[in-house]
């Protein structure tokens, strides 16, 4: 595949994935690469532009990550931001020093509208900013496009030679047309056609799919998550009943959840297939018996998971390719692309491929972000309650109960979570909450229902809103909405007697409630 792509070098930014992000946005496919890369390799890939990150050193002292000089004689067009702008200049024969005043935040920015960089933008625009060092004087050829109350070189281009620097974060939404920037340098000034869409991703993997596995067999773990049927139902696009999904319900699904899922996949479904739904129900209810302990809990139905997949995978015996639905952010945090530190190990790959016997993965997602995941999904035509499901934890709702994990206990939390999710999606609020659900709290109190004492559960309600999901608040879901939910539970879910709405931010609280 002969991609139009601009390479991200990554410097140790914390914004490396969100460069990335910005430049799809405009349709130009890119990827992400730590600063040590060969500059063979770069040659090799023959990006249509580069885009230095910016980073936590300081471009002046010894050890700090760099680059030679040839990478600003490639013909290729260069984009440093912050750290990348300050290196570009101290690397060509500019002047880098620690600043009198160290700029944080939004910050009015003066540029040149006259420069293709800054083409459409209002002249005094508000960017974010975030250095303690500063360019004191630019490399020779380079020119001062922007600058600030505060620092006399925002910006700096040495236009014939197509190198561009900028102090501020274009790829922070807090810089109110960095966007607009971004597009001026990978569409304008890079020369891209802007080719990079959901629709030609799709086709592309469907022949690149067809060409990897050829007739190969195929084994995927269906989970009914987001990322798992993207993948999916690309894999059945491409080689039909080749493809075989195992969906495992270990009975700790949302309501009607698992029957949603096989109406989808299953034989009355919209796909070419093989779809196997284990019920294995009662049988994680049995192995969580006893089990108060949360991280207990997930490292059991973690396990008895992996078990119930390698009994279905040994029915149908040696596989070709065993399906992953990895995503780009999983490549990057895992430490595979960029600078990132290992975040975390790959959470798609869980322990599955060592029990099941096959030859190859395939990953047909590993390039895409989660907004682009759900993109392709609809252009695959899966349903909208699939393509954008909330994120839901693999040990389900069992970690939504607290202490053990009983089958009446799911029932009333499955019962309570569905009346919640559809009181706020009748108000129009579940698109703009970035999650939110019931789960089951322990306590039992006692209440009156109907002139009779009833010593009940407790549920809580739980609604955030978060950008990222690593930091989160409460979400101001009104009080009608609430009481209207309390006021339903109470009466239709039976062993029930109390509601409260959980206020707890992130930090010092999770998102989940277990
Ligand atoms: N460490 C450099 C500075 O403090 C660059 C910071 C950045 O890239 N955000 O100026």
């Amino acid at each position: 595949m002969n991609q139009e792509k601009v390479i991200v070098l990554d410097f140790g930014g914390q914004y490396n994935q969100l460069v990335a992000r910005r430049v799809r946005e405009c349709s130009v496919y890119c990827e992400i690469y730590s600063y040590r890369i060969d500059i063979e390799q770069i040659k090799a890939m023959n990006p249509k532009g580069i885009i230095l990150t910016g980073g936590p050193n300081s471009c002046y002292q010894e050890d700090s990550p760099t680059y030679g000089k040839e990478l600003f004689e490639l013909g290729i067009p260069v984009l440093g931001l912050c750290y990348g702008a300050q290196l570009m200049m101290h690397i060509l024969g500019g002047n880098v020093k620690c600043a009198p005043v160290r700029e944080y935040g939004k910050t009015e920015v003066f540029v040149n509208p006259k420069t293709q960089l800054f083409e459409d933008i209002t002249p005094k625009t508000v960017c974010w900013m975030s250095h303690n060092d500063y360019i004191e004087s630019v490399a020779p050829g380079f020119e001062i496009t922007a600058h600030t109350a505060d620092c006399p070189v925002a910006a700096a281009e040495n236009e014939k030679n197509k190198l561009y620097a900028i102090q501020f974060h274009p790829e922070v939404l807090h810089t109110e047309e960095g966007t607009k920037m971004i597009f001026n340098f990978v569409r304008k000034i890079c020369g891209c056609s802007g080719s990079w869409r959901m629709d030609s991703f799709v086709e592309d993997s469907i022949r690149s799919i067809r060409d990897k596995v050829g007739d190969g067999k195929v084994l995927c773990a269906l989970s009914g998550g987001v990322d798992s049927s993207v993948a999916a139902v690309l894999l059945s696009k491409a080689v039909g009943n080749q493809l075989t999904c195992v969906f495992v319900d270990h009975g700790l699904l949302r309501k009607n959840e698992g029957d949603e899922v096989e109406a989808v996949f299953g034989v009355n479904g919209a796909y070419e297939l093989n779809f196997i739904r284990v019920n294995a129900q009662e049988r994680f209810y049995q192995k969580l018996k006893g089990i108060t302990e949360p991280e207990e809990k997930r490292k059991m139905i973690g396990e008895e998971f992996i078990r119930v997949f390698e009994e279905e995978a040994k029915k149908i015996g040696a596989v070709d390719f065993l399906v992953q639905g990895t995503i780009y952010p999983d490549v990057v945090e895992s430490g595979l692309g960029g600078e990132s530190a290992v975040i975390k190990s790959h959470h798609n790959v869980g322990g599955l491929p060592d029990c099941v016997d096959f030859k190859e993965i395939v990953e047909p997602l590993r390039n895409l972000f989660k907004d682009e995941v759900r993109k392709a999904g609809l252009e695959l035509g899966i349903p909208e309650h699939l393509v954008f499901r909330q994120p839901f934890p693999g040990p389900g709702l069992g970690i939504r109960i607290i202490g053990e994990v009983t089958a009446e206990k799911v029932r009333i939390v499955q019962d309570a979570d569905a009346i919640y999710r559809e009181e706020i999606v009748n108000v129009g609020l579940d698109k703009s909450i970035g999650q939110y659900f019931a789960a089951l709290t322990n306590m039992r109190s006692v209440g009156v229902m109907g002139d009779e004492r009833t010593y009940d559960y407790a549920v809580a309600l739980r609604a955030v809103n978060t950008v990222d999901f690593m930091t989160a608040e409460a979400a101001e879901v009104p009080f009608a909405v609430l009481q209207k939910v309390m006021g339903r539970i109470i009466n239709e879910v039976n062993g029930v007697n109390r509601v409260v709405y959980d206020l707890t931010s992130k930090p010092p609280g999770t998102i989940e409630f277990e």
